[in-house]
């Protein structure tokens, strides 16, 4: 069978990883409310956009626990930037509920909420990609086990844990396959 990837997509970035994943010969389907999470599904995206807003969007659809059970299960899971906020475990403050299933820790508007949006060229999993922050967060620090893939003056802009995959940009933006290509090889 064809693999498929579900894409969540309450608000923010979603159509830009439909098109890479699609250039890639991966099927996506769109996660609008709780019915559509019940497809068959080969890994999950969450995009970036604004995690408090997504947040409130899991919690109200009744996605946040169905998607969490199905991460912590093994589901293979991609989240830029506000995905990476959701997937933290750790964040200062924790003002909103997260699904907070990977051993990270986040800082959220890192950068700085008005100079925060900028391009980049860093190394992911050694591969030198272009990168674009928008108002983004970094990873403070990481758990036992996870293993840091880009660090960008200092700090930590993507990682892996397993199942799950995180990056503080946003791959969707600048048409490169790199961090897609890694992604497609974790749900083989
Ligand atoms: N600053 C946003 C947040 O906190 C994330 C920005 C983004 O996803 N580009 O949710």
């Amino acid at each position: 069978m064809g693999r498929r990837i579900a894409v969540l997509s309450l608000q923010g970035a979603f159509v830009e990883h439909e098109k890479l994943l699609g250039e890639l010969g991966i099927t996506c389907f769109e996660v609008r409310q709780r019915k559509d999470w019940n497809q068959p599904k080969n890994g999950l995206i969450i995009p970036g956009g604004e995690s408090t807003t997504q947040s409130k969007l899991l919690v109200d659809l009744g996605l946040m626990d169905p998607i969490k059970d199905e991460i912590l299960g093994g589901l293979p899971v991609f989240g830029t930037c506000a995905g990476l906020i959701l997937l933290a475990k750790n964040m200062e403050g924790s003002p909103f509920k997260r699904l907070s299933t990977m051993n990270i820790s986040v800082r959220r508007n890192a950068y700085g909420r008005q100079l925060g949006s900028f391009h980049a060229r860093g190394s992911f999993a050694g591969q030198d990609i272009p990168m674009t922050f928008i108002r983004a967060p970094y990873i403070e620090s990481v758990g036992a086990g996870v293993e840091v893939l880009s660090v960008v003056d200092g700090h930590i802009v993507a990682a892996r844990d397993g199942n799950q995959l995180v990056t503080a940009f946003h791959p969707e933006l600048d048409d490169c396959q790199v961090v897609y290509e890694y992604f497609a090889r974790m749900f083989g």
